[in-house]
């Protein structure tokens, strides 16, 4: 059960007025609107499509989106404190709304030309379409040099490209992917290129893949190009410009899933919170255990360490300063915390956190792949080493 007075570390005097109401706001929406169906749709594998119009009209759908094409021109802490009050009670929720905004919808507001971003942002920011990002191939995940999936340009007007991706969340509902792919393997980083990708394209074809272990509402699929002909005009940038590309986004969006990992805990934290004042052992509620009341404690602590982690990268971000490595710090830190915190909140809830519809089972399960995508933890520590050792 959830409650609406949780623990919330005071982050008054780094936020903007702003930034209060829309954490506010995003908290309301989220235990209004997100609780009661949260775990329909994670029994279900539904993907929210009513709950991601709701998000449009709150303006969260292009909140970092500039208002020239639609969207609110909000900043990443803006969207971090938007995303852990959304991750704090439905993780697929967050999942579907970081992919559209600050994965897909945000590469082409980073590096797309005027028309690009005029064609396509509109609709992206207002919700009424929604965007998916396409790097991961069966071959390749961490290793994004290894794409397969190629182009081949057959006129001056025209891409022809093939290939499979696989893991794209959005991908059974999304009308615009982001794709990534090499006009030149033997090249390397070289050779790969961004396109766009309408989902009406001939010959592009999506395969849902079922049976996700957490993040369930959010949808996933194996997207198949087979001689798709995509427009020259719907390349980012330059040929060769795509690994570049992959990797700032990647780097950026990486600090929205750090958001995410601090919801995640501070909904399983505020969830051990409350169970453990009401669940009563040995003639007392187990809160007043010192071992439960101390463990409630280090999680606490961990919680906002990954929370200031996070806002840190946010703001280097947002102050246009390098943000590199502690954006992979971020999410290094918080999806491990993360992880040691649904642990203990289930561990805190006894049986009754091992069996559904209690909410740390869902964040359990939730939980695990946050320390797997946009970059595993091992390729964190890669990005972070490799900072140091420069
Ligand atoms: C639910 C879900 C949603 C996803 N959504 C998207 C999406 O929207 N778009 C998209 O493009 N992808 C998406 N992915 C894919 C995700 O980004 C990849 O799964 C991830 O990058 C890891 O790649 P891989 O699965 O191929 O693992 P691999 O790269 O094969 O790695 C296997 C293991 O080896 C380790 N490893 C690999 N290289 C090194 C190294 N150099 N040093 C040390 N260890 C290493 C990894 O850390 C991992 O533990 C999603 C995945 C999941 C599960």
């Amino acid at each position: 059960m959830l409650i609406r007075k949780g623990y919330n570390i005071s982050m008054d005097s780094f936020y903007t007025e702003q930034q209060k109401i829309l954490s506010q706001t995003a908290r309301d929406f989220s235990l209004t609107e997100l609780a009661p169906k949260s775990s329909e749709i994670d029994d279900n594998e539904h993907f929210p499509i009513e709950q991601f119009q709701a998000l449009s009209n709150l303006g969260f759908t292009g909140l970092t989106i500039d208002s020239k094409f639609g969207g609110e021109d909000g900043n990443y802490v803006d969207m971090m404190v938007v995303i852990e009050e959304i991750a704090a009670v439905c993780g697929s929720t967050s999942t579907v709304l970081i992919t559209h905004v600050s994965l897909a919808s945000q590469t082409i507001n980073r590096f797309g030309n005027e028309h690009q971003k005029s064609h396509w942002l509109p609709d992206l920011s207002k919700g009424k379409k929604i965007a998916a990002f396409s790097l991961s191939e069966p071959q390749n995940g961490s290793d994004a040099l290894g794409l397969n999936t190629n182009i081949e340009k057959i006129d001056e007007k025209n891409y022809i490209l093939n290939g499979n991706k696989i893991f794209t969340t959005n991908g059974e509902v999304a009308d615009v992917f982001i794709v990534f792919c090499t006009s030149n393997k033997q090249a390397g980083y070289k050779g790969v290129t961004a396109l766009i990708v309408d989902k009406n394209t001939e010959g592009l074809s999506i395969i849902p893949q079922h049976g996700k272990m957490g993040m369930r509402g959010s949808s996933t699929a194996e997207i198949v190009f087979n001689n798709c002909k995509i427009p020259t005009e719907n390349r980012l940038l330059n040929e060769g410009d795509g690994y570049s590309i992959a990797l700032k986004i990647l780097d950026s969006s990486r600090i929205m899933i750090a958001a995410q990992c601090v919801g995640i805990a501070k909904g399983s934290l505020n969830a051990a919170i409350n169970y453990s004042k009401q669940r009563q052992t040995f003639n007392k509620p187990i809160s007043q255990h010192q071992s439960i009341a101390f463990t409630l404690a280090d999680m606490a602590t961990e919680l906002d360490a990954s929370r200031l982690m996070t806002w840190r990268a946010a703001r280097l971000h947002d102050e246009k300063l390098s943000y590199s490595k502690e954006a992979a710090m971020a999410k290094l830190y918080s999806s491990e915390v993360s992880g040691r915190i649904v642990n203990k909140a289930l561990q805190i809830h006894g049986g009754t956190g091992y069996f559904k519809p209690s909410i740390v089972e869902r964040m359990y399960r939730d939980q695990r792949v946050t320390e797997i995508y946009e970059g595993t933890s091992e390729i964190q520590r890669l990005v972070i080493s490799r900072s140091l050792l420069n």
